[in-house]
Formats: structure tokens, C-alpha cells, sequence
């Protein structure tokens, strides 16, 4: 197995799926472009996955996992690798003139020379700009980019045409934060959806329970972002005590506040992310029961017979359309942190199921 086709802490939807398959097929008919663009809702992972890509490039076995190259690559030291990141905030022409300077030069090592650039959304306009003329026109076919990012609603348009995108989704795992208050999540939405599709055809019954779901899920996102900043106000109190120049504290607590605003959001997104991809999951296993598709196709194999009991009286097109809400929604969230809103929108639409 190749590890691109390995790697454990991806979802496993059909995003994810094709996404492999095609960078699995252009790795194999070396018909790898110079610029890619990878976002998904966690840094780390992002990088991880970028490591792997950027080992199946070089791999003389399209990313066997085992080989020196593939191994050092896995761990960012391969000297074909250059890895740029953000100081602070910002990230500064100076690091953008540090990656040209790497891909102008000849490399001693056989393969490409990748340059993965981590929070790209963090690029000020200026190093956007010098970025942009290298990708316009790289140096060699020798060199590949992989802009990574968590927000790409703050990204410069002519840096994304500029690479090809992929997005991605990805497991939660036992360091998350917050896990246990996302459990809750799920079960108020698992709870609240079915208790949604029985209510059909009272719509009294539906719009209470829409708004009581609403509510529910408004409160445990709001519990969420407390303890997240409750996290930061930590941070704060550790700089604030430290001895050092107040006017350097002053100045590094200005970073601090805006680096948390930036986190606080980003968790909020993801929350409400989470809420769209569960509802759209369970419209596609209703859709899917519908037209008869067998459980293995389902999202939530165990809600196969609840949705056989239950839907028989949902038409088809109510669900096309509400698909089209959540997708509307999920865009208009990336311009407005009006949750609230885009919550209520999609729970009414219910009640025209
Ligand atoms: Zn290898």
C-alpha cells in the first residue's frame, strides 16, 4: 500500500477519496503540476498529508514509505524540502524571498524540490505578490508548491487560481479540543433530526423542534468558544506576569490578541462545519433510502432503518433543495459569523421537507 492511500486521519468520503486518487494518478503518470493548494480545518493534519504527497513526488516507488526518502521526507529534513511558516502573525517577504532563493538554486538530490508554505492565509500583501510572480512563472518544472491553509476565504483570489485546489476533511482525534462538547453536539443533532422527519406533516411540531435544536446546538457552540478562551485568557495572564519591558509586553499581547481572535474563529467554523456535514449526511442517507440504495452506501449505517420507517412521505426534491440551503449557507459562513442565522435558515427549511 502506498502511504498516500494509507494515511489514517482522513475521513473517508467521496472528497477524500477522489482527491487520492487523482494526486495517487498524477504521481504515477508524472504529470504533476507546480502549485496545489491543500485546506481543511486542521494545520497539523494539512502538513502531515503535504509531507506524504511531497514523499510520493520524490519516492523512486511513487511513496513505498520505507525508503530513506520517503522516510526523511515523512519528517520534514529531506534537503528537497524547504518549509516556510508564518512569524507570529504575518508572514513576510522575507520568507518568501528565502523560498525563491531555494528553488533557484541546482539541488545535489535526485527529484523535485518542494516548498510547502504553512498558513498561507497569512502572507501580507506584499509577499503574496512575490510569491504570485514565481508561481506566474517558476524557474523550472523542478519545482512544486503546496500552500497550505485553514482559511482560504482570506486567501488572495489570484494566488488560489493560481494552484490547483484540494480540500480536505479530517477525522477528529483524541487531542481535539473540545471533543467531548462535539459528542454532545452529535447527539442533540442525531436526536433533533429524527425527531424533525417524524414530526412530518405537523408544522407546529416541526418548527418547535427546529427552534429547540437551534438553541441546543447554539448553546454548546457557545460553551465551546468559552473554553477556548478561557485557554487564551491563560496566555495572557502567563505574559502579563513575565518581567520583562512593558512596552515589549504591550506589544507582544497586541499579537497575541489578534493570533487568538484568528483561533477563536477558526474553532467557531469548524463547529458550525461539523453541524453542516452531519446534516448534510443525513439528507444524503435519506435521499439515498429513497431511491433504494442498499445500507453499505449509507453515511450512518445505523440510521438505515430508522430512515426506511421513516421517510416515506419526504419528496425527493425538497431534499435537492435543502442540499442547495446547506451549501449556501456554508459559503455565506465564510464571509459572516452570523451562525445563528444560517442555523435557523437550514432547521426551517425542515419543515418544507
Ligand atoms: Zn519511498
Amino acid at each position: 500500500m502506498k502511504i498516500l492511500g494509507n494515511i489514517d486521519f482522513l475521513t473517508e468520503d467521496n472528497t477524500n477519496q477522489s482527491n487520492i486518487k487523482l494526486l495517487s494518478k498524477i504521481i504515477e503518470s508524472d504529470n504533476i503540476s507546480h502549485a496545489y493548494l491543500f485546506y481543511g480545518n486542521n494545520m497539523e493534519l494539512l502538513f502531515r498529508l503535504a509531507l506524504a504527497f511531497a514523499a510520493s513526488i520524490n519516492c523512486p516507488d511513487n511513496g513505498c514509505g520505507s525508503c530513506l526518502i520517503c522516510r526523511n521526507t515523512g519528517k520534514g529534513v529531506y534537503p528537497n524540502i524547504l518549509i516556510v511558516e508564518p512569524e507570529g502573525n504575518i508572514l513576510r517577504i522575507e520568507e518568501i524571498a528565502r523560498l525563491q532563493k531555494f528553488v533557484n538554486l541546482s539541488s545535489y538530490n535526485p527529484g523535485k524540490k518542494i516548498c510547502i508554505i504553512k498558513e498561507s492565509e497569512l502572507m501580507n500583501q506584499e509577499a503574496a505578490n512575490r510569491l504570485l510572480k514565481t508561481l506566474e512563472d517558476p524557474p523550472d518544472t523542478d519545482s512544486i508548491f503546496i500552500l497550505l491553509t485553514e482559511d482560504i476565504s482570506i486567501m488572495l483570489p489570484t494566488v488560489i487560481s493560481r494552484c490547483l485546489v484540494y480540500s480536505w476533511n479530517f477525522k477528529f482525534n483524541e487531542n481535539v479540543r473540545g471533543k467531548d462538547d462535539f459528542e454532545v453536539m452529535d447527539k442533540y443533532l442525531d436526536e433533533g433530526i429524527k425527531t424533525i422527519i417524524t414530526l412530518q406533516g405537523s408544522s407546529t411540531g416541526v418548527s418547535a423542534a427546529s427552534i429547540d435544536l437551534t438553541l441546543k446546538l447554539i448553546e454548546i457552540l457557545k460553551k465551546m468558544e468559552a473554553g477556548v478562551k478561557a485557554d487564551l485568557e491563560k496566555e495572557f495572564g502567563e505574559v502579563k506576569k513575565s518581567d520583562f519591558e512593558k512596552s515589549d509586553i504591550n506589544k507582544y499581547i497586541e499579537i497575541l490578541k489578534s493570533k487568538h481572535k484568528r483561533k477563536i474563529n477558526k474553532f467557531h467554523n469548524l463547529g458550525i462545519s461539523r453541524v453542516f456535514d452531519i446534516i448534510s449526511a443525513w439528507l444524503e442517507d435519506i435521499l439515498a433510502v429513497k431511491l433504494g440504495a442498499g445500507k453499505k452506501s449509507l453515511n450512518f449505517l445505523k440510521n438505515y432503518s430508522y430512515i426506511s420507517e421513516n421517510v416515506k412521505n419526504v419528496k425527493i426534491d425538497k431534499i435537492f433543495k435543502l442540499m442547495g440551503v446547506i451549501e449556501g449557507n456554508r459559503n455565506y459562513l465564510n464571509y459572516s459569523i452570523n451562525s445563528e442565522l444560517a442555523l435557523d435558515n437550514i432547521f426551517l427549511q425542515f419543515q418544507n421537507i
